[in-house]
């Protein structure tokens, strides 16, 4: 290992990004290659919830706490389940004070992290080949354009679709069996009021058996709906994804028979839907150690996307950076960091597994029962009208 390490981080997603944060505030030089040409080439999706042991444990360790909470909405934890005849049965409140996992728009996390680097820092339009290991422990990164350099550390953060995984994995996605279709409301509050209503300041899901309409209120107005069903993955067979029309006819057949109110979220969103299956690594995932090279978040552990996917990505960077500085070798923070992590991911992976399994059975039923472990500090249903919308 050179005196300084040289490290790569492939990937500007949340996990990479604050990897890079903590390392140069410890003063570890390190480059990010980025396959996005910009840092606005694509929308960010939707809102995050932020959760105290996971997430905000990182955004401490990176000294960005106190700007993503002026950020943050914590008003937006409230939480409505409803049954496929909009009857709401359960409402979890949230109190202004309540720090546990307040909501931030994804876009709004990821340039505060870009915007707390050094300039320079991310290479932006360097989409990442492959990595290979080097002999004396070091790895080399194959940019797409056919050129390559070296490195003492390559961590590969560049999601579900990782081009650093095959150097330490076999490991590939599979379809989890389930598709969320992504919907948009703008300026919820004046041109869709039914739509504010239903999902007021947070959260709401309306559920039967293997189908489930879930929305989430992200800032200025903005809602986003997942059409969320177990099904297969060629449900959209012989359409075209881009006929908004013709997407719709054959998601509101799915849906037949559920309160006007919620067919709403199917009827009335602004542009067209977009098909999001859901994938998902095997579990247990884990690999021997390779040196120079390891994951973080999704690369490591893609796992179903119930609320802490992101949170882990975080953890992971925030304390694989930490590692690197605690310790006198690359190789010793790796083990250390990896001890941690792969054991942290696989329980997690179970977790979503089970409440996947759970949210989204293979029947089809009326049943609108949620596990108590998403969202712990439940209350019954209180005196709103039984009916949204
Ligand atoms: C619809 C949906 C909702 C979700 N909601 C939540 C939630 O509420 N809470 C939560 O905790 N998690 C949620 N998740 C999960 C969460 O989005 C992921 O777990 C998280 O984004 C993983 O972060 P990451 O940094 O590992 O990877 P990513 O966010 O996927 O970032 C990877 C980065 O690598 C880049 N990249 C990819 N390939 C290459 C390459 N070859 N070369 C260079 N760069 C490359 C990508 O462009 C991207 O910028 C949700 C997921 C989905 C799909």
């Amino acid at each position: 290992m050179s005196a300084t390490p040289r490290i790569a981080i492939t990937g500007a997603g949340l996990g990479g990004l604050v990897c890079a944060r903590v390392l140069q505030q410890h003063g570890v030089p390190v480059t990010v290659f980025e396959q996005e040409t910009d840092p606005h080439s694509r929308a960010q999706g939707g809102t995050l919830d932020i959760h105290e042991d996971t997430g905000q444990a990182a955004l401490r360790a990176a000294g960005l706490f106190d700007q993503f909470l002026a950020l943050s909405r914590p008003e937006s934890q409230e939480w409505r389940l409803y049954d496929r005849h909009a009857t709401l049965i359960r409402h979890d409140q949230a109190g202004e004070s309540d720090l546990s996992r307040p909501e931030i728009d994804r876009g709004q996390l990821r340039t505060l992290l870009l915007d707390s680097l050094d300039p320079g820092t991310v290479r932006w339009g360097h989409p990442v080949r492959a990595v290979t290991p080097l002999p004396r422990g070091t790895a080399r990164l194959h940019h797409h354009d056919g050129t390559a350099e070296d490195f003492d550390l390559v961590i590969g953060a560049d999601g579900a679709w990782s081009r650093v995984r095959p150097a330490l994995s076999d490991a590939q996605p599979s379809y989890a069996g389930v598709t969320m279709v992504e919907a948009h409301f703008d300026d919820v509050d004046l041109r869709h009021p039914g739509i504010a209503h239903l999902v007021d300041r947070g959260t709401m899901s309306a559920k039967a058996g293997r189908r489930s309409l879930v929305m989430q209120r992200n800032s200025n107005g903005h809602v986003r709906a997942y059409i969320t069903f177990r099904g297969p993955q060629d449900w959209h067979a012989g359409l075209d994804l881009a006929d908004t029309e013709a997407v719709r006819a054959r998601l509101l057949a799915q849906y037949q028979g559920w309160h006007e109110s919620l067919l709403a979220i199917l009827r009335d969103n602004e542009g067209g839907f977009i098909n999001r299956p859901m994938f998902v690594l095997p579990v247990p995932h884990s690999w021997q150690r390779v040196p120079g090279i390891t994951l973080l978040g999704d690369a490591a552990h893609l796992m179903p996307p119930v609320g802490v996917g992101a949170n882990l990505a975080l953890l992971d960077g925030a304390e694989l950076a930490q590692a690197v500085i605690g310790h006198p070798t690359i190789d010793e923070a790796v083990d250390a960091y990896e001890s941690v992590m792969l054991p942290r991911g696989i329980d997690n992976a179970k977790t979503a597994q089970q409440m996947l399994s759970t949210l989204m059975p293979d029947t089809d039923t009326d049943d609108a029962a949620f596990p108590d472990t998403l969202w712990p500090a439940s209350n019954l249903p209180d005196s709103r009208p039984a009916h949204a919308g």
